[in-house]
């Protein structure tokens, strides 16, 4: 789960973590009035969304006065901003951090992520903060440094003195930058998230360490012990589809393609999407229903599927273990009717009682046409939405 970067500040500020002084704003007047309250000379306006890249799209404006201040709030709030993160259907902002301005002397970056090559929480810190980190690590990967943390031990004041001097962070700043650094790991593993970046970190001319920007991802499986993390959650932010699916315990995935797929097992759904592109086709989506999926859940996955437009055609691809081919195919066949599908649907089916699954769905009358092997699925599909 994502949050927003006012909401990752205040956690920062529970933590120690230090960030400049903002407020929160969710209308013109509330931006002014946060503005007035911090009193600083300048004041950052910027738009709250989950994704980056908000600077270099206008979602980022520093307003030397309070009509500034106005103005920006204006021209951002309700807009929709397209940053490389967001797609191109880009994200409307409805909610503003007003932020004071700070003396900027250089701009970082610091990540903590887990490496799953290693089992370990790794901490990566570079000088080439402010620009996109996947460009420094493609161009001088030399210049991003990491550090892997001992889960016993956790964060060593050594490890992150090391990767500040590596940083090349000013002599004089070590010891705000470890504290930083520790205080930042403290956060990472105590409110279970997957990736917190900080980007840019940034010195400051009053010789502050500061975050800038913040970014937190949380581990769903964790947040069941993390309730006020929960509180963050922001559903204007996430895609509806996927929200719906959540509902029926359905694992969904918005993708750009055309071709709608309800599989079961995740591994499968995996496989399916890769021998739809191997056949030239794109997927529309990921769904997983399941191992136990109901008539129900298959009816609810194909409104979720259709609800996409872009999707031109329905691969179903079930592999009967648990759940048993004939209620596979009754479920299709059931929502199939309901629905009253107008596109391709191919269907392939294997397993349990599959013989009985592929009479149920050759009898229902119904346009479906069925396949033999998963190869065989992907280029009917492919064929028929062409
Ligand atoms: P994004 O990564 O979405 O573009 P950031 O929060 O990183 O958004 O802001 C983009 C840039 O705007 C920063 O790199 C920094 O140069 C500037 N900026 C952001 N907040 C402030 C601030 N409080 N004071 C001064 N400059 C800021
Ligand atoms: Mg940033």
């Amino acid at each position: 789960m994502n949050i927003h970067e006012y909401q990752a500040k205040e956690i920062f500020r529970k933590y120690n973590v230090a960030v400049p002084n903002s407020k929160v704003a969710f209308s013109v007047d509330e931006a002014v009035k946060a503005a007035e309250e911090l009193g600083s000379d300048v004041t950052v306006v910027k738009a709250q969304i989950h994704a980056g890249g908000r600077g270099k799209a206008g979602g980022v404006k520093i307003a030397k006065n309070l009509d500034d201040v106005r103005n920006y709030a204006d021209e951002i709030l309700g807009k929709t901003l397209v940053t490389h993160q967001t797609g191109p259907e880009g994200k409307e902002v409805k909610r503003l951090l007003i932020e004071e301005g700070c003396d900027i002397q250089k701009e970082y970056y610091i990540g903590v992520v887990l490496d799953r090559a290693t089992s370990r929480v790794v901490m990566m810190g570079s000088e080439e903060g402010g620009t996109e980190i996947e460009e420094v690590a493609a161009e001088t990967p030399e210049k991003i440094f990491k550090e892997v943390v001992d889960p016993v031990t956790g964060l060593t004041p050594f490890q992150a003195r090391r990767l500040a001097f590596n940083m090349n962070i000013p002599d004089e700043l070590l010891g705000k930058a470890v504290k930083f650094m520790m205080s930042l790991y403290q956060v990472f593993v105590e409110k279970d998230c997957s990736i917190a970046e900080i980007n840019p970190l940034v010195t400051t001319g009053d010789g502050e360490v500061l975050a800038l920007d913040a970014k937190l991802n949380f581990d769903d499986n964790a947040l069941f012990r993390q309730k006020d993390v929960q509180e963050y959650r922001d559903l204007d932010e996430e895609d509806e589809k996927e929200i719906e699916a959540s509902k029926y315990d359905l694992s969904y995935v918005a993708l750009d393609g055309n071709i709608g797929c309800m599989v079961n097992g995740a591994g499968l759904a995996m496989a399916t999407m890769d021998i739809i592109k191997h056949s030239g086709g794109e997927p529309a989506n990921f769904l997983d229903v399941g191992g136990g999926a109901t008539a129900e859940k298959v009816t609810e996955a194909f409104k979720i599927i259709l609800s996409d437009d872009n999707v031109e055609g329905i691969l179903v691809n079930i592999f009967g273990g648990i759940m048993k081919c004939d209620v596979i195919a009754e479920g299709v066949v059931e929502a199939t009717k309901q629905i009253g599908l107008e596109i391709p649907l191919v269907v392939r089916l294997e397993g349990t009682n599959v013989e009985l699954g592929k009479k149920i769905l050759d009898e229902s009358g119904l346009n479906i046409t069925s396949a033999e092997s998963m190869q065989d699925a992907a280029e009917k599909i492919v064929s028929l939405v062409k």
